[in-house]
This record gives structure tokens, sequence and C-alpha cells, in this order.
């Protein structure tokens, strides 16, 4: 198979898509449609995503009372003056277009008297998130293009991950790819490769996200010297789930959007007097809240009260939310819900222009893992999975018909060198210290105290997991140390607190900084001796 990946060349193209959730589906299924042939890869699962874990919806201006001007308008606030407004017109124009292709596709979306029925969620100023099955918007989404994807015939391989790529000039990169646990790792033609891989949201400790998302395609994009943006934002949930040795099921916050509120454990509402919103204020203000509310009162969680909620109306809205409950004994229309504020989101990653592409011609990333500048420092909510389908088509798109477009430069460019390493580390224990670093001295709350020992850390692991032999294609666990450092890098460079930023060394915006940091890789340097 690996030979079988070409050039693009007209119709005979093969590009290799990485990754199947919304973004890696959609691009191969529009890849088939406009006549190329694409393979599909995943390391885990056909089905194993993100994607498949959305609950809120997807959103688009298709209201009667909506225009995409609107939601444009929304998206450049949330974000706190980083967000690129032409890519952001690019995502709110763009997107009734991509809810019919999901429409043409079969994704159910739920209904109200024959119309597409129309949510509200936080910073959103009208009701624009559509939904299926109530709050599995991403499942039916992901089951969808799933047998769409199996119905066109496209060549699917799974357990199948991408080990690294290699320029290879005009002709694109070569993927080096594995399908049996790295020990042995094949090379594919030179061509076009589209990284579709993701989120890191679970590097850190606490997380809402599956094990599959490590943010591996940003260490592998760096290593081959591609240029990423933006990450230090990392988006923090304030609704998950709470329970000593549960797992951190997200609550969406279309249930704040629905009437519930936020109480700490004396049964105050703390989001009011905080925000003029209180708890539809933007997601990085009521993370922040939450996390400070547990640290103050030493409580190991708040609550989200949702029984002013009509019960009919909950169990319609939410019913696998009520389902996960109900597995704790909790009723939401009687019991308040334990929940904190975990890693979520990643909204950088590796640089893109408009069409996907990123600076190492052949290379391509959409979906979580690009960074696009839509998101700016604070993504939302609900903009994501639509981020995958509009930069997904323009990729599909740019494969057949190819059209100029630039690469945004960033304001500051941070060149971080990557040495080899001894290789010989505890691979499972290394991970685990990942987590935890990331966690305790690079989460909601960041400053310079916590953030250097953290980067020096990064730098003894990843002497522990990097292959002395710089042939090698590194692994996933030395993938992970890269992509954690590179966030904890990017936070130490930006002195002020912005979006889901904050320093508690710089707690202010500083205009200086309304710029991008990015960050390339060093040449590679000598083994240390
Ligand atoms: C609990 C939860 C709720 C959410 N709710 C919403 C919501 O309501 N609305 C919204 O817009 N967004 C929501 N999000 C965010 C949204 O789901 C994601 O941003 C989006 O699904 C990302 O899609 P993606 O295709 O880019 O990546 P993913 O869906 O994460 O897919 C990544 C794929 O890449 C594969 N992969 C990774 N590395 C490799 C490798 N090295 N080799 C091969 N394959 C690899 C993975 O196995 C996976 O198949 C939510 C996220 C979570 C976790």
């Amino acid at each position: 198979m690996p030979g079988s990946v070409g050039a693009v060349r007209g119709h005979d193209a093969r590009p290799l898509v990485v990754g199947t959730g919304i973004a890696g589906l959609y691009v191969a299924l529009r890849c088939r449609e406009l006549g190329l042939r694409p393979t599909l890869i995943t390391k885990s699962r056909l089905d194993e995503a993100n994607t498949r874990y959305a609950q809120g919806g997807i959103a688009a201006a298709i209201g009667r009372d909506d225009t995409p001007g609107l939601h444009l308008a929304d998206t450049l606030r949330a974000g706190a003056g980083l967000v690129n407004r032409a890519a952001a017109r690019t995502l709110t124009f763009e997107a009734p277009a991509r809810i019919a292709d999901l429409v043409r596709y079969g994704v159910p979306f739920d209904t109200i008297e024959g119309q597409i029925a129309l949510g509200r969620e936080a910073a959103h100023s009208r009701s624009r998130i559509l939904h299926a099955g109530g709050d599995a918007t991403g499942l039916s989404i992901e089951e969808t293009l799933k047998a769409r994807v199996l119905d066109a015939g496209i060549e699917v391989r799974e357990r199948t991950a991408l080990r690294g790529v290699r320029p290879a000039g005009r002709d694109g990169v070569v993927a080096q790819i594995s399908s049996d646990r790295g020990r042995t790792v094949e090379e594919t033609e030179p061509g076009p490769v589209v990284l579709a891989t993701g989120g890191a949201g679970s590097l850190y400790r606490q997380s809402s996200n599956p094990s599959v998302a490590t943010g591996e395609g940003v260490a592998i994009a760096f290593r081959a010297g591609a240029l990423l943006t933006d990450m230090e934002f990392i988006q923090f949930h304030p609704t998950v789930f709470w329970r000593e040795g549960a797992p951190r099921y997200l609550i969406t916050e279309a249930v704040r959007g629905e009437g519930a509120v936020l109480r700490n454990e004396a049964g105050e509402r703390f989001m009011v007097g905080q925000h003029r919103d209180a708890e539809l204020a933007p997601r990085d203000i009521v993370a922040r809240a939450v996390d400070r509310e547990i640290h103050r009162s030493g409580h190991p969680c708040v609550y989200l009260d949702a029984t002013g909620i009509p019960r009919d109306r909950f169990f319609a809205r939410f019913p696998s939310v009520c389902r996960f409950l109900a597995t704790y004994g909790l009723d939401p229309s009687r019991d308040l819900i334990p929940v904190t504020a975990v890693a979520h989101y990643m909204m950088g990653g590796v640089a893109t222009d408009l069409e996907g592409r990123t600076n190492l011609p052949g290379l391509y990333a959409c979906g979580e893992v690009a960074s696009t500048g839509v998101h700016g420092a604070n993504r939302l909510a609900s903009n994501s999975l639509l981020e995958g389908l509009v930069f997904g088509e323009r990729v599909a798109r740019h494969l057949v018909h190819p059209v100029a477009a630039q690469l945004p430069t960033p304001g500051r460019l941070v060149r971080v060198a990557w040495p080899a390493g001894a290789g010989r580390g505890d691979l499972a224990k290394v991970f685990d210290r990942v987590q935890d670093l990331l966690w305790e001295d690079v989460g909601i709350v960041r400053n310079a105290t916590n953030l250097r020992p953290a980067l020096d850390e990064f730098a003894r692991l990843a002497d522990e997991t990097e292959p002395a032999n710089p042939a090698e294609a590194p692994g996933p666990v030395a993938n992970a140390v890269l992509t954690a450092s590179l966030i904890a890098r990017a936070a130490l460079t930006r002195t002020e607190s912005r979006g889901a930023h904050y320093r508690s060394d710089f707690p202010e915006r500083r205009p200086m900084w309304r710029i991008h940091i990015g960050v390339v890789r060093k040449p590679p340097l000598a083994r240390r001796p």
C-alpha cells in the first residue's frame, strides 16, 4: 500500500488523509466526489475521535433572525482580539453551504415543525446551534460520514498511525506510517498528506477528550519544519462531570443555554456579578471562575443546577446527559450536577492558509490540528465541528484546483531546538508525568515560576523518549512530550493574559501582544555528549 499514495496529478491524485473525525472523513468524501482517490488512515478505530463526543452541536447562521455577519461578529468578539478576520469570515459565510452538505449526506439534525431546530450557546447572540439526537450531534455526524465513506468505497486503514512526514520538494511529502504499533515503519511515495489528527486535550491530566487526542499531528508537523501558531491557547471547559474515579463526561454548554445555573458548595450563584452574561459568559471566564471557586472553597467541585428546566424538556433535549447521570443515581430535574473545569480544546496548531496549506508544500491540515486563526485566543462554542467542514472542503477543492493563498506571518517567531535523546525512558511513566505537568503548571492559571521548571522537565523527558538515531521515527510518547513542551514554551513567551491564556504574573491584556506567536524548529542539533 504505502507506495500507492502518489503526487497530485489531476484525477489520478491519491491524497493520504490522516484522522477519521469530522475533518478527515469529510475531506476524504469530498476528495472522492471531486474525482480523487484518497486513502484514509487512523491510529485507532474508524469512529474513535473527539468528534464522536461532541454534544452541543454545530454553529451556522441559518435562522430567520440570523446572518453570517452576526455569526462573524460573535466569533471575532469571543477571540479576544486575535481572530484572523479573513478566516473567520470564510468560516461563518461558508457555514450554511457546509450544513447543506451534511444534510445531503444524511445527518439527522433535530427539527421542530419541519424546520431545523436551533439552540443557543454561550457568547452567541442568536440561536444558531444545530443538533442531532438531542445531545448526540458529534456521534450522528461521525456515524453518518463514516457510512458515506464506506459507501463511497474509500480505502480505510484502521490502527494505522502516521509516524512522521518528510518534505519531498515539489512532489509533496513522504509519510511514514505504521500499522503494527511502530515495529515497522513504511514510507509512502511523495504526495499530498492531509493532517486531520485532532487536538491535544488528553495530554492534560484532567480532560474531556478521548485518549486519541494527544496532539501527535502537531509534533509530527513541527519535526518536519512546519510552522505552528497559537500553541498557548488551550480552552478549558467549565462544566465536566466530577466524581472521584468517574470519567470526565462533558455536560454541554447548551444546558446553561437552556437555563441551568452554577452554584458553589454553599448554594450561591457565583457567576452573577462576574460578567453581565453570568453563566453564559465566554468559556474562559466561566472556567476560571469555576477553578477559583474550587480553590477558594477547598471543595472538589461546583454544581450545575438544572432543576429550573422542565423535566420533559431537559430529557428531550439532553437524553445522553440524562442517561449518563442516571448511572450515578442523579436526576437533573431534582439533583445538582457536580462539575469541574478541564482541558478541552486546542485553539492553535499547525499554521495554515485559507486553503488548509501549511508552509511545507504538499502538507495540509484541517480541523482541530490546524491553526487557521478562526478561534483567536478563545473558541466560540460549536465553531470547531464547523471549522473541520469549512476548511476540509477548501483542502479538497485545493487539491483539485490549486489557488494562491498566503500563510499569515506570526508577529513573534520562537525557534525551538529539539535534539535527539537517549530514548530509554519508561514510556508509561513519562506520559503520566506529561499529564501532571501540563495540568499543574500549564493549566488554567499559569505563571513563569511554574512554566520554567516545567519546560526543564519536558527537556529531560525528551531525552528519555527521543530516539538516539535521528533517522528513527519518534513514538507517540516522544510526540506527547514535544507537543506539551511547545504549549509550555508559547505560554511562557506570552507575558499577558488573553482569552484562554491566563498568567497570574501578567493578569492584564497588553496591546503589544495583539499578535500571534509562531513556533518553528531550529535546525536539528547534534546529540548531547
Ligand atoms: C466532549 C467533547 C464535546 C465537544 N462538543 C463540541 C460541540 O458541541 N461542538 C463543536 O463544534 N465542537 C465540540 N467539541 C470539539 C470537537 O469535537 C472537535 O474539535 C472536533 O471534533 C475535532 O475534529 P477533528 O476531525 O479535527 O479531530 P478528531 O475528531 O479528534 O479526530 C482526530 C482523528 O485523528 C486520529 N489520529 C490522531 N493522531 C494520529 C496519528 N498519528 N496517526 C493516525 N491517526 C491519528 C485520531 O485517531 C482521530 O481519528 C467537543 C469536544 C469534546 C471532546
